[in-house]
């Protein structure tokens, strides 16, 4: 069986960035102790509940887990060490923005046993970090990446955006040779999306929001996939380029369908088939935790053909594909006899191909995956 992964969430900001609509919370501060021991209980419930099962990727996600004093992510990893069996090669990441960090607090943090980052840069245009509502300027990222290197980080990714208000093509390639030049192991590059109830889809319906137009975009997608494989950094997910073995394995779970523990508020999980999600709210999570109830707000058992969907769906987004073999193992049945109609039209149109061991998208497939998955999802 798949060794464990591990998500805990950590749902702090310093302040909410205008884009955002992840599950974080601004000026929470006075819940910094309450939200860790409850975590910390969720920790030691579910370890012994699961009967301390092997972990082989932990990854610290938020919000601002770099917001955290650095002892109470102390006491986060000190019960996660007490309640599984964490492998010695452990993957253990955390994000981490700049301007929330110190050479001392890194160092502590990697004592620990977090031995990968990953920080939210997201630009280095001053103007696009202010219009985006971050916190940070480029000073401060390239400050928080020295403090990573002295403290011994040498698993180090960064988070970058196109498509934002202001930016252009020229601007981006720009901005991607600076994070090359950074020479780090991982590089994530997202699409600016707008998400509903955020300051920036509000103000884009109020006509205030100017947005590159779909040709300036497109120039920024095409310029990140042929840019950063030149320069080392393999492109193995839609959205994600690793140096070689440097990959993330934690995300890879998401994306080969492997059984992962969220815990904290938000958090989600799949596991024996089961998809569930705890409550968001902080204070809500916290009071379910410390009178025993389940923090559980939704659990979803997927039918076969969901699973089927998803299953196809995810392992698209990488760059090797879906493995036909693993599929016919995990389902019993061959992808063929089930989905030739819906490949061949895929096939025609640039989007899928094939061999006699696997699926994957086309570059073109890669660009406008959004058409694939939707043939395979079910609703
Ligand atoms: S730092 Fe990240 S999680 Fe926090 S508000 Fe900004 S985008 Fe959202």
């Amino acid at each position: 069986m798949s060794k464990l992964g591990l998500y805990l969430h950590v749902p702090f900001c310093r302040q909410k960035c205008f884009y955002c609509d992840f599950s974080s919370y601004a000026g929470a501060e006075h819940l910094f102790v309450a939200y860790t021991a409850a975590l910390c209980q969720q920790i030691a419930e579910q370890g012994g509940l699961l009967c301390n099962p092997t972990v082989d990727t932990v990854y610290i996600g938020g919000g601002t887990p770099s917001l955290l004093p650095v002892h109470l992510m102390e006491q986060i990893m000190s019960a996660l060490y007490n309640n599984f069996s964490i492998n010695n090669d452990a993957e253990i990441s955390m994000e981490a923005n700049p301007g929330t960090v110190t050479r001392a607090q890194l160092t502590t943090l990697k004592a620990s046993g977090i031995n990968r980052l990953s920080f939210g840069v997201q630009s280095f245009n001053d103007d696009l970090l202010a219009r985006l509502g971050r916190i940070h300027r480029t000073p401060d990222t390239m400050t928080a990446l020295e403090y990573a290197d002295a403290a011994g980080f040498n698993n180090i990714s960064i988070d970058l955006m196109y498509g934002l208000p202001g930016q252009t093509a020229a601007g981006f390639a720009r901005e991607l040779e600076q994070a090359v030049a950074l020479h780090t192991s991982h590089l994530s590059v997202y699409g600016l999306k707008l998400e509903q109830g955020t300051p920036f889809a509000a103000a884009y319906d109020q006509g205030r929001l100017e947005l590159p137009d779909e040709m300036s975009e497109e120039a920024m997608y095409d310029l990140m996939v042929d840019v950063l494989p030149g320069k080392g950094l393999l492109r193995y997910e839609i959205s994600n380029f690793a140096r070689p073995g440097m990959e993330c394995r934690h995300n890879l779970k998401y994306w080969y369908y492997q059984p992962y523990l969220g815990l904290g508020a938000a958090a989600h999980s799949f596991l024996k088939g089961e998809r569930q999600s705890a409550v968001a709210e902080i204070e809500a999570y916290i009071r379910a935790i410390k009178s025993g109830c389940s923090p559980v707000a939704m659990r979803e058992i997927l039918t076969k053909e969901q699973a089927i969907g998803e299953y196809i769906f995810l392992a698209l987004r990488t760059t090797p594909g879906m493995i036909l073999a693993d599929f016919a193992q995990r389902f019993d049945i061959d992808f063929f006899s089930q989905f030739a109609c819906v490949f061949n039209k895929l096939r025609q149109q640039n989007l899928l191909e094939a061999d006699s061991k696997r699926i994957w998208l086309t570059g073109r497939g890669m660009k406008f995956g959004n058409i694939v998955f939707a043939s395979f999802l079910t609703d």
